[in-house]
């Protein structure tokens, strides 16, 4: 998993719910999903090589998320909601990677996982 973007100053932000934790609707702020190994150990690799890697979560920062940081990740990330100017790249499960100023994403699969698959005819059968 090897981004072109990324260089040596800047953060990387790593959502949490279905980045970096298993999850299947919300339960809770106490309640963090199990650890999605591939995530895992990519964050683990960047903190290794002394990136700057961020939560980057819509929840509140909830002692269950320094937890599983510090549970899974080796150590406790910033958790931040606010993008700025020296985020490099982002990691979400919600994102869609739109072609810069092209205003198109880069993989319809991409699309598809977002926002589900377009019904057609064909899949209506009930
Ligand atoms: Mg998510």
């Amino acid at each position: 998993m090897t981004d072109p973007r990324i260089n040596d100053e800047g953060w990387i932000g790593v959502d949490l719910d279905g980045t970096l934790a298993y999850y299947d609707g919300f339960k809770g702020d106490d309640v963090v999903g199990e650890p999605i190994e591939p995530m895992v150990r990519q964050v683990r690799k960047w903190l290794a090589d002394g990136r700057d890697v961020r939560i980057f979560t819509a929840r509140s920062p909830h002692p269950a998320i320094r937890k599983f940081c510090k549970d899974n990740l080796g150590k406790i990330l910033p958790i931040t909601n606010l993008k700025d100017h020296n985020m490099q790249a982002l990691y979400d499960d919600r994102a869609v990677g739109i072609k810069r100023n092209e205003g198109i994403p880069f993989d319809d699969d991409n699309v598809e996982q977002v926002f589900g698959e377009e019904d057609d005819e064909e899949n209506e059968d009930d």
